[in-house]
């Protein structure tokens, strides 16, 4: 930004003023911050967060933030009084499983970048002496953990940005937002209005209602969750000073979903054991006089819902039998139906932004992204997961936001499985093809809403024809779960012969007219104006370089090109970056058409005999469309294969869907044709080296790191995030993209464990799978360039050292000899 503008932060608690912090820092002096609550204490969530800052977590991104946050606050105190103390912090197992999976949860701070370790019970006790020897089997300890004291920090970081220009207000309710040419103008206040050039609202659980004062859905459900004081506790007294306050490291017990920490001489629980209990939002009284007690954000404890928690916490720590609850209160915070965070800009009010559904945990981290954006437009963080545009439109709706988000508040502290698919809502999206997918025995995860066969029952008696260097080894339990050996007979079935998949829930775009190339060019690494027919996969970068997303660019006519993208992000992309003139339209295609992957070496035999278009090596190239009819029906197909097969996606529209499914069945049965499914195709995919973007690559990535060189074309005029890959070659990157294979052949990891080099933890996996072809798993993992192939590594699976190899890629077919037959 040239000109320092005018920021309207809606919200003082521990996001807004970490916001007005960060701006403030980083020059933006005309930041006002607006609060309906009294300041400092406004009455929303921060105004009663015990604060406990956990460092663990499955997303890189969100231990990023929480680990922002602690060094921020710990570097900030309130007239001498801390805002952080790092106490550490320690999950204890009381069941078997749990134990197990705090290895898991280790892994993940391992990976990024957290020292943790697994303590036995007796250091579970030595560290926490409140804890029963007896009822504990063991933890994990994370010595930077700690205690934010959310109150102090909003206090000292309001000050620190007032004396740097911010201006806070309290009292004050935003009541409209103003706006004028598609941009926000000011925020509207019963007292008038305050100009704003741009609006952050960080409103927490009030986010939908300000949200909607630009039409702006905020996917979030504010919930009341529990928390509790005990009287005095004996063993307590003595323990802590009125400045230290605590000692004890923050402590979660997740079999109970239980956590806690020291008040003093008194100990505070949090429960999430309790039913669900949503809030509507007309029914909190903003209005009222907000005390320490008495606050809009806080609701009558009901004490009925905290029986079971108080008994398990007297069986964790003793030490509480004596004593009672002396206070508690129904605490209203927000939930969404991914867990993670809500961050962006509206589509449709240009500097409109949120930053919502935002722990204190990860306030510090969020509102430091957000500041970035505003202030150099993009931010280090990688926020795909974070992005409130990540959501589509039916996952925006009421009854969606309120059942997934209250799945989320029951399942928060339970060992959940990487492809454990929600069990409700289900069947929001199928495919025209369902139908005979359930009639072949599919196993159906989910993802996006979308139905998708992840191997398919009907295939079972593959098995026993499985040539026996395909057959696969047993796995261990978890990575076990949501599999079948099926998986290998549908792999072998697409090397050796032939198999259908469905590609339908790809995300897809028309993108059309008279200024389509030039968006198109403009957005994208590759070469965009080549002859119609031509199907580029291309790289979407940001200005900084980093990987924005990967695309399949099929020019299917002069002005139209056909873009097979990775998700909504794409779509909400490509709509900000439409050209003002009108000259380009971006239509959503992914629900009106679906597509079948016809893949394996006996595809042509399929496909030839059913369409008079010439579907020969030389009529229909690798990366080439056409359209065609197949059987009758028009469809348009496209030469390409993420398993590495020759043959073709063949997309039709979804009235004739099923149509094509039994044409193309029917006729391959004699070619020995299968459905096959999603474990198979990433299997295949891995083989192949394709990477998965938002897993194996993000903003964070370059190019080069990602592998994806080859994508970038040389000597491309100007395109988003050129300058930035300035001198940046294969050669020059510290980090790559690597393929690995496990040296026993058998150990199948799941995704994010850490990966050794020289005992060192290196870098992290981020899509494994057991390679069929070759008979070994292969994961991929973030590796420093140092370490080439032939490096030996060991990846971290629940404690245990994986040895495995670094190789050279794609494990399969480097030559594309099968692909381009
Ligand atoms: C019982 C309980 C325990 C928790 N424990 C922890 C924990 O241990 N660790 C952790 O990390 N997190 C914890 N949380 C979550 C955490 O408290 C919240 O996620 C966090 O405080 C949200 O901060 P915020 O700034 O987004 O929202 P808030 O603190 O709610 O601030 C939003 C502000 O916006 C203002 N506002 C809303 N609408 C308007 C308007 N129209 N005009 C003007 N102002 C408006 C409100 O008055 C409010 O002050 C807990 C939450 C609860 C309820």
């Amino acid at each position: 930004m040239s000109t320092s503008p005018r920021v309207v932060i809606i919200g003082a608690g521990i996001v807004g003023t970490n916001l007005a912090d960060e701006l403030t820092a980083r020059g933006i002096t005309h930041v006002t911050v607006i609060d309906q609550g009294p300041l400092p204490v406004t009455g929303g969530s921060t105004s009663h967060a015990p604060g406990l800052v956990f460092q663990v977590s499955p997303s890189k991104t969100m231990t990023q933030f929480a680990t922002y946050t602690i060094n921020k606050l710990s570097g900030l105190d309130l007239d001498g009084a801390w805002c952080f103390k790092s106490v550490g912090g320690l999950e204890v197992a009381t069941t078997p499983e749990r134990l197990t999976d705090l290895h898991r949860r280790r892994g993940w701070l391992t990976s990024w970048g957290v020292e943790s370790r697994i303590v036995d019970a007796d250091e579970c006790v030595r560290l926490h002496p409140l804890l029963d020897r007896e009822r504990v089997l063991g933890g994990l300890h994370t010595p930077t953990d700690g205690l934010a004291n959310a109150g102090r920090s909003v206090v000292a970081l309001a000050r620190r940005a007032e004396a740097h220009g911010a201006r806070f207000q309290g009292s004050t309710r935003v009541v409209g937002i103003e706006q004028a040419g598609g941009r926000v103008t000011g925020v509207r206040t019963a007292d008038g209005v305050i100009p704003a050039d741009i609006v952050v609202s960080c409103a927490g659980f009030w986010g939908p209602a300000v949200g909607a004062m630009v039409g702006m859905d905020v996917p979030l459900l504010p919930l009341a969750h529990q928390y509790a004081k005990t009287g005095q506790i004996a063993e307590l007294v003595g323990r802590n000073d009125e400045a230290s306050e605590i000692g004890l490291p923050i402590l979660r017990n997740q079999d109970a979903d239980l956590y806690f920490r020291e008040h003093l001489d008194r100990i505070g629980i949090g429960s999430y054991g309790h039913r669900p209990m949503p809030v509507r939002l007309d029914t909190i009284d903003d209005d009222d006089e907000v005390t320490a007690s008495s606050m809009p954000s806080m609701l009558p404890f009901t004490e009925d819902d905290f029986s079971e928690a108080w008994d398990n916490c007297q069986r964790l720590l003793p030490a509480l039998r004596g004593a009672k609850i002396e206070e508690g209160f129904n605490g209203v915070f927000s939930f969404t139906p991914d867990g993670g965070p809500l961050i962006g800009e509206s589509e449709d009010v240009a500097g409109f932004w949120i930053a919502e559904a935002v722990w204190v945990t990860h306030s510090a981290g969020v509102a430091k992204a957000v500041a970035q954006l505003l202030v150099d437009g993009r931010t280090e963080y990688d926020l795909h997961g974070c992005d409130v545009h990540r959501f589509e439109d039916f996952q925006r709706s009421a009854g969606y936001v309120e059942e997934t988000s209250a799945q989320n508040f029951v399942e928060i502290y339970d060992v959940l499985h990487p492809l454990q698919p929600r069990t409700s809502p289900r069947n929001i999206r199928v495919s025209p093809f369902h139908v005979r997918q359930e009639e072949l025995g599919a196993v159906f995860l989910e993802n996006a809403g979308w139905e998708r066969p992840q191997w398919y029952e009907a295939n079972a008696p593959l098995l026993a024809e499985l040539p026996p260097e395909w057959t696969p080894p047993e796995r261990d339990a978890w990575s076990a779960r949501f599999h079948s050996p099926i998986a290998a007979a549908e792999a072998w079935r697409t090397r050796e012969a032939l198999a259908l998949y469905d590609m339908t829930p790809l995300r897809r775009f028309e993108v059309s007219g008279p200024g389509a190339l030039a968006l198109l060019d403009r957005l994208t690494t590759g070469k965009m104006d080549k002859s119609v027919g031509a199907v580029t996969y291309t790289l979407v970068l940001d200005e900084a370089g980093g990987v924005r997303s990967d695309w399949t660019v099929a020019r299917i006519g002069t002005d139209r090109f056909q873009v097979g993208a990775n998700g909504e992000l794409d779509l909400d992309y490509l709509n900000r970056q439409l050209p003002s003139d009108g000259t380009v339209q971006v239509r959503d295609i992914a629900g009106g058409t679906c597509c079948i992957g016809v893949w394996g070496p006996r595809a042509r035999e399929l496909v030839q005999p059913l369409s008079d278009e010439d579907f020969s090596n030389a009529g229909l190239r690798y990366f080439r469309a056409q359209r065609a009819r197949i059987g009758g029906i028009p469809v348009l197909a496209m030469r390409l294969s993420y398993v590495g097969e020759l043959g073709w996606e063949i997309y039709t529209s979804a009235d004739l869907g099923l149509r094509l499914w039994d044409v193309l069945f029917a006729a391959g049965q004699d070619l020995g044709v299968i459905a096959a499914g999603r474990a198979a195709f990433n299997s295949l995919r891995l083989e192949k080296g394709y990477r998965a973007w938002g897993h194996d690559m993000t903003t964070e990535h370059n190019p080069y790191e990602a592998g994806l060189g080859f994508a970038v074309r040389a000597g491309k005029g100007d395109f988003v995030g050129r300058a930035a890959l300035d001198g940046v070659s294969a050669d020059t990157i510290s980090r790559r993209l690597s393929c690995l294979t496990v040296d026993d052949g058998r150990s199948v990891v799941l995704g994010h464990e850490p990966v050794f080099v020289e005992e060192r933890p290196a870098g992290y996996v981020t899509s494994a799978a057991f390679g069929h072809t070759i008979g070994r798993p292969i994961a991929y993992a973030w590796l420093p360039a140092s370490a080439v192939a032939g490096t030996a590594v060991e990846i971290e699976y629940f404690g245990r050292r994986i040895p495995a190899t670094v190789v050279a890629e794609p494990v399969v077919d480097p030559d594309m000899t099968r692909i381009r037959r």
